[in-house]
């Protein structure tokens, strides 16, 4: 194992530079006066990890608590810590361009007024949407009153609507479950998505886009402000690009290069993504632009500053999908499935031992089953996963051989007193599915989730873990969550 070196604290240095004023208090309310961001409730974190909380996942949530208006360069400014996404403002000669609204038309509403109040009155002259995730266009009715360009990668609205509609239903309750809205905060509760806190909840809404960019290369002036686009088609969204803006030698990285390994298959659901094509789209924008640019910022986290810097950056997040594919593919070529090959996949000490590469989002073990199952689907090459017994079918004929429902808590219970608490979880889920209403079975796997939320580095995977057992038996009933 490598050591994580928490005593690099150049995160914190650059989540803290060009700071110009926090949102007091970090409430933001809807009109009839709902809570739908508080980022006040996230207070604890400034604190020292405690035993309930993965050291690694904590400093990245005390990173994302970081809130309020930043200048990134001249002329250049970024909300962070306002929604589960950044705003980026950029100012033109009319007015300011607002990249990427954030979630709710609320929380985008806030962060353009804290802007105004400390770069005066700007009319918004221009919206950029760099990718068709609902984090970045949701709120854009919070911050354009009026007609104006709005500019996104081609084939933007198709996937913005299609991602989150055609499996929407489903999409949508397992969105709540990943990002932890609704779950407590706090030291043994939520402490962050590692791409961000999580979403706000407000109001969301669509305004179509009304210039395409439809190739790299394409150059556009938008209220005098130059731009080259770099489109980046099926990385970490269907449609989305990057884009240098060319005076002000800023390069915006959308969601490309975040600070975690992000998902390959993000666990709300969705098509896998191609991280052969994410990596060649890296070393391209790294080619395109590392030259012309000092500051490289993107729509989560915070910006890097200098040309060095930049370039290491991008290559490891560059090396980070490129060496999950290959290996995953090396091994699956030798015939391993991704259950195996997620067991042993070993990162190289570089992508190991860097922060930005942690799996806070994204993880390597469910990445490279998300890679396994874009080249070869979920069959696993045994015929007995052919036709197996769904769930509770299978729960209940494990359950009876060994010996009934007392006997696998018992068993469990040995498990999780030596540690395995993986396998506890997996008798455990048999349990309940077996037995939807057996009390000490439903108990000892909520404890079983529980401690694996609190080992848990990845912070989707932390809030997926509660209540668990609860959506087993909701299952077992064959009863659909609302
Ligand atoms: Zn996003």
């Amino acid at each position: 194992m490598t050591e994580l070196r928490f005593e690099d604290r150049s995160d914190f240095e650059n989540a803290d530079r060009g700071f110009i004023a926090k949102l007091d208090p970090g409430t933001v309310k809807s009109r009839d006066g709902r809570v739908v961001w508080d980022i006040d409730s996230y207070a604890f974190l400034s604190g020292d990890c405690p035993d309930t909380a993965n050291p690694s996942l904590w400093r990245q949530g005390q990173l994302c608590a970081r809130q309020g208006l930043y200048a990134v360069t001249d002329g250049i400014y970024q909300v962070p810590g306002l929604d589960l996404s950044n705003m980026t403002l950029v100012e033109g000669e009319q007015g300011v361009i607002v990249i990427d609204p954030l979630i709710s038309a609320e929380t985008a509403a806030a962060a353009l007024d804290l802007y105004r109040a400390h770069r005066g009155d700007r009319p918004v002259t221009a919206v950029i949407y760099t990718h068709s995730h609902v984090d970045h266009f949701g709120g854009v009715q919070g911050v354009v009153a009026d007609e104006v360009p709005i500019l996104a990668p081609a084939g933007f609205l198709e996937h913005a609507v299609s991602e989150n509609v055609y499996a929407g239903n489903a999409m949508n309750r397992r969105a709540v479950y990943m990002y932890g809205a609704v779950l407590d905060r706090g030291p043994a509760g939520q402490i962050g998505a590692g791409l961000g806190l999580t979403n706000s909840t407000g109001s969301i809404g669509l305004i179509p886009p009304t210039i395409d960019i439809t190739h790299t290369g394409q150059e556009e002036t938008v209220d005098g402000v130059r731009i080259s686009f770099q489109l980046t088609p099926g990385t970490e969204a269907p449609a989305e690009m990057n884009l240098l803006f060319t005076q002000q030698r800023a390069l915006c990285m959308a969601e490309n290069a975040t600070h975690n390994l992000h998902n390959l298959l993000t666990l709300r659901g969705a098509q896998v993504r191609d991280p052969r094509i994410w990596s060649r789209y890296l070393t391209e924008a790294i080619n395109l632009f590392a030259d012309q640019a000092d500051v490289a910022f993107a729509s989560h986290h915070w910006p890097t500053w200098g040309r060095d810097q930049i370039v290491a950056f991008l290559s490891l997040q560059r090396d980070l999908y490129g060496y999950l594919h290959d290996q995953t593919l090396r091994l699956l070529n030798a015939g391993y499935t991704g259950i195996e090959i997620a067991e042993m996949i070993q990162l190289p000490p570089a992508l190991e031992g860097a922060w930005h590469t942690r799996g806070y989002y994204g993880s390597v073990s469910h990445n490279v089953k998300a890679i396994y199952q874009r080249y070869l689907g979920w069959f696993d090459g045994h015929p007995a996963s052919l036709w197996e017994l769904p769930p509770a079918e299978s729960a209940r004929r494990y359950v009876d051989c060994i010996g009934g429902v007392d006997a696998v808590v018992a068993k469990a219970g040995n498990y999780l007193d030596d540690g395995d608490l993986r396998f506890a979880a997996q008798l455990l889920k048999h349990a309940v599915f077996a037995d939807p209403d057996h009390k000490e079975a439903k108990d000892l796997l909520a404890q079983t989730f529980e401690r694996l939320g609190h080992g848990a580095e990845n912070g989707t995977w932390r809030q997926l873990l509660p209540n668990g057992c609860d959506r087993a038996q909701e299952r077992n009933r064959g009863r659909p969550g609302s």
